[in-house]
């Protein structure tokens, strides 16, 4: 079973990247809701590879239920907490 991207032409490929940044936030607002969430007792924080806890990709809200990484990145998305 495949990724399903091989049937997909370059036009699409390039149309859905294009979306794909459209939607994302810059930087500078992505670390800063990073930042919040980091210090925020709402986020799950987990085992890192150095063996301290903190936001990993896989960190979730617990308000929301929502991995962190994708929804600070997500120009449209909010902090349920209204914290960002
Ligand atoms: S999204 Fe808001 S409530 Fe959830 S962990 Fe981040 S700062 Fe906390």
């Amino acid at each position: 079973m495949g990724c399903g991207c091989r049937g997909v032409s370059e036009e699409d490929l390039v149309k859905a990247r294009v979306e794909e940044q459209q939607s994302r936030a810059d930087k500078e607002t992505v670390d800063m809701r990073r930042t919040v969430c980091r210090g925020c007792e709402h986020s799950e924080k987990r085992k890192r590879s150095d063996g301290t806890l903190g936001l990993t990709t896989f960190s979730k809200c617990d308000v929301c239920g929502c991995p962190i990484a994708g929804k600070t990145a997500g120009a449209a998305e909010v902090c349920p907490e209204g914290r960002w």
